[in-house]
């Protein structure tokens, strides 16, 4: 049996064990130190955002980022439908009231057109959400131009789930994850780049994530004993894993220049009738974090279960795309905007092997493995 080729797996720079040595060396073996707050401002200015905060998760950032915009029971959350559950959970982590709104083809991200009719139909019913959580997904920018301008209009903040899409740009604006009210990234070990688990919440607003940080640990008042007012957490990201970080953001626009290379590379020899790949927005720059296609089976004569089934046989880890949220029996009962076109690219949509680390031959080996399972 051939050696397994994952979906994702992390790829270290080299520099990660130099700040992990630092660690010990200086005995920072603690949920905060020096490579925390280097992370932290190589981070923020790497996305250009004004402050940042690292957390122990992205599931954790996106809990923070609600708590301190005030969103709590009863409130409503308008988020995307095409995502991982994870932009979803913490919206019931705080007692707040999900509504699912589909995607467009164009970007696979939320579609404008029903985010700008959801908020009408609320804005009659007095019922606006309090946050609008869009999600970039698999590396590519949502259209935050056309998202940013209905939102203002009903002045209803934004939260950015950029888990996916660190190193993505805009043609004509800031990187996405940086122009909402507040924005999340992760570092859990399949994506772009890795600290094993970890996250990082940014703002241009001091106060907000002043107060995430705090919130953070444990919520401590600022005094000499232990003094609290509020229930806080213990989501500080470790100062080992903050090293790890450093040396990994180091690399972060290599890895992008891999990941949109491996991808051409899938789009040029999977030219085949019946297959499409997730199209590039006009509006930025998809680092390609994931090669995703969806398979027309009338077209191809093959279904992506038969794809996908060839690649497991052949030990290669390929995954059908995000199970929209409205299909999740967990989230069957909350309210959904459309849900047509998330429901369509579940059915028929294809991530495949991504890695940075992908060797041209491990690429070679999904490309054969496809196309055989295509001319069976
Ligand atoms: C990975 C991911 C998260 C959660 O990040 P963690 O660091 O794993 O908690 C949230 N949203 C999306 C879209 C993700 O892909």
């Amino acid at each position: 049996m051939s050696e397994r080729i994952y979906l994702s797996p992390p790829h270290m720079g080299g520099r990660e064990k130099d700040f992990v040595q630092e660690a010990f060396d200086t005995n920072w073996i603690a949920p905060l130190g020096p490579n925390v707050d280097a992370f932290e401002l190589e981070f923020a200015e790497y996305v250009g955002a004004d402050h940042a905060l690292a957390l122990s998760s992205g599931t954790a950032a996106m809990h923070l980022a609600l708590l301190v915009m005030g969103i709590g029971p009863g409130d409503r959350v308008f988020v995307s439908d095409l995502t991982f559950v994870a932009s979803v959970n913490p919206i019931r982590y705080v007692g707040a009231e999900p509504t699912l709104i589909d995607c467009e083809r164009e970007s696979w991200n939320m579609d404008p057109a029903l985010l700008e009719e959801a908020l009408e139909a609320a804005a009659k019913n007095n019922t606006l959400p309090k946050a609008v959580v869009v999600v970039h997904l698999y590396g590519q920018s949502a259209n935050l131009e056309a998202i940013t301008k209905i939102c203002d209009r009903f002045e209803v903040p934004i939260i950015e789930d950029a888990a996916e899409a660190l190193g993505a740009k805009q043609v004509s604006r800031p990187d996405p994850g940086t122009v909402g009210r507040m924005g999340f990234f992760s570092f859990n070990g399949n994506k772009i780049i890795t600290t094993s688990g970890g996250g990082m919440l940014v703002s241009a607003d001091k106060n907000l994530l002043d107060h995430a940080r705090k919130l953070a640990t444990q919520a401590r008042e600022p005094v000499p004993h232990y003094e609290h007012e509020e229930i806080g957490f213990n989501y500080r990201l470790s100062n080992i894993l903050a090293g790890v970080g450093r040396g990994q953001l180091e690399v972060i626009e290599d890895r992008v220049r891999t990941r949109r290379s491996i991808f051409e590379r899938y789009e040029k020899e999977l030219k085949i009738e019946g297959i499409e790949f997730q199209p590039e927005a006009i509006w930025g720059k998809h680092t390609r974090w994931l090669t995703c296609l969806t398979v027309d089976e009338n077209i191809l004569g093959t279904t992506r279960d038969a794809i996908r089934l060839a690649c497991e046989t052949a030990n290669i880890e390929a995954r059908p795309v995000w199970k929209p949220m409205h299909l999740q029996p967990l989230y069957r009962e909350v309210e959904k905007i459309g849900g047509s076109v998330s429901k369509e690219l579940f059915e028929t949509g294809l991530c495949l092997p991504s890695g940075s680390s992908l060797s041209e031959s491990e690429q070679s080996r999904v490309i054969d493995t496809v196309k055989r399972a295509i001319t069976l």
